[in-house]
This record gives structure tokens, sequence and C-alpha cells, in this order.
């Protein structure tokens, strides 16, 4: 029987898997899952964690240690995995409505102590698994269930707040750019430290209707057009406005001791016993 090149990676007795046709969901997992092979990391030393909502279904399809945890507590889990066992990779693959609001406090304090994971923040816009309310990502003026006359509040810009945090490695992709995504996987996974990928991602069934914006297909045209690739860009300049240009690349690339490191040097010095 033929075998699917991504068996090994993937948990294919559960596919099919839920999201919608044109979702970009499943494109982002495909980059995932070619970057964990480009990155030769130990797989059996490799965990993932997802919260609640679409995104945080990933944690299901991917044949890892795979944890499905709480709204927006993914990070928090993730510390905790990482501290117990400082051998472990630990990727936490969630949804923006996920990380960047329940989750925000985790994801600025993870970043601030610099502990060792990979965040992949997969932003599409809306909380789409609820029903398409208004997110902190809603760019300003797009429309969501909860904000029928348009999202009245600015955005967060993700790469900025990870950057000022303390973040070490820090990119944005969208899932039109899936060879660059792949690599910057790859690239992330294997540097120690707090790394963030942001994927931009159509959410077809809430996001794109209420916006009338088209299909999957005519958010990734809409990518083709309207990104721009800028590695080293001041983070400061990233903000995302309603079918405005997206700038994508990778924007931070530094060295800060891990969490770990800073404790056990910390340890090592206070406690002399
Ligand atoms: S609701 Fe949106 S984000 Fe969720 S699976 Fe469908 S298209 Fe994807």
């Amino acid at each position: 029987m033929d075998v699917h090149p991504m068996d090994d990676v993937l948990r294919m007795d559960r596919i099919p898997h839920i999201w919608c046709p044109g979702c970009g969901i499943g494109t982002a997992v495909t980059a995932f899952a070619e970057g964990l092979k480009k990155a030769e990391i130990d797989l059996q030393k490799t965990c993932i964690v997802s919260g609640i909502g679409c995104t945080g279904r990933v944690a299901g399809y991917v044949k890892l240690d795979s944890f499905h945890t709480t709204h927006g507590r993914g990070i928090a889990f993730a510390t905790g995995i990482q501290v117990a066992n400082p051998d472990l990779k630990v990727i936490v693959f969630s949804g923006d409505g996920d990380i960047m609001s329940i989750g925000g406090n985790h994801f600025i304090h993870a970043a601030r102590r610099n502990v060792n994971m990979l965040v992949i923040c997969v932003n599409n816009f809306i909380y789409a698994m609820t029903g398409g309310q208004v997110a902190p990502t809603t760019p300003h003026a797009a429309y969501a269930t909860t904000s029928p006359f348009g999202a009245v509040e600015p955005p967060f810009n993700i790469p900025y707040i990870a950057d000022s945090s303390g973040a070490v490695y820090v990119a944005r992709w969208t899932v039109l750019q899936v060879r660059r995504l792949t690599d910057s996987i790859a690239e992330a996974l294997k540097k120690p430290g707090f790394s963030v990928i942001e994927v931009i991602s159509p959410c077809a069934m809430y996001y794109s209707r209420i916006n009338r914006l088209g299909d999957g297909l005519d958010m990734m045209k809409f990518y083709h057009d309207n990104t721009e690739i800028r590695h080293g860009e001041d983070t400061k300049n990233l903000d995302i406005g309603f079918q405005t240009k997206i700038i994508v690349g990778k924007f931070v690339d530094r060295e800060r001791p891990t969490y770990m490191d800073s404790y056990n040097k910390w340890l090592s010095g206070t406690v002399k016993d």
C-alpha cells in the first residue's frame, strides 16, 4: 500500500480534518510538517501544544506528543513542559484569538523570560470557531459579527509585541509564501529561546464572507498582489490595515540567554550546595 509522504509526521488516521474548504490552516500545517523534517530535530524530544479554536485543533493532527489545552493557556502549559524537561523542544501552534487575547499575558511573559519554545500563531483576523467575533487582530474598520459597523479598536501588531517583549526570532509570512514559511519554521526550530512566527491565513468562512472578500482563493490572490518581503524591517512598521499591504519577512534574529540558562546560572551562584 502507498504511504503518504507526510505519514511520519501527520496522524493520517485522523484525516479528513475539520477545516473548511479555502481555509489556510491546512497549508500552515503542511509547512510545519515540512519544516519539522527539514530541521532534522529529534521528534522523540519534540512536542506540540495548542489552545482552543480552529488552529487549536492542529495538535491533534501531528504525530508528536500533543497537548490540546484550555483556551489561551498553550504558552503557560508549554512553559511548564519546557522547565520540567529542558531537553524537549516545545512548539505552541494556535490562533490569534487564543494566543493574543486571553493568552496575551502568557505570550509577553514567556518572551520576556526567553523560554525555549517556538510559537506559531495563525492570524486570520477573527475568532473563527466561535462564530466570527472581533479579535485583538481584527483590522480597523473590518467587519465581524460583533462589529457590525466595522472594528473601532486598533489591532495588535504581533511582531512588534514579540520583539519588544524580548523574543529572539520573529517572522511573518502568509500561507501563500509556503516555502519561505517552511524554511522559517525549520530555522526557528533550531534556535534556542522564544521564537514567534505569525502566519497570515484566510478564514474563508467568517472573515472573508462578512467582509465580502471572496473565497480562500481570492484571499490568496490578494496576498500575491499585496505582500512585500522586507527582512529586518523595524517591527514598529508592521501594522496591518483592512485590505492594505502586508509586510512579511524575518524581522528579528538575535541572541539572549534562555530562561533555563539564566535560571541555572543564578541558581549555581546563589545556592552553593
Ligand atoms: S471557520 Fe475559518 S478558520 Fe475555522 S476552519 Fe473554517 S475557514 Fe478555517
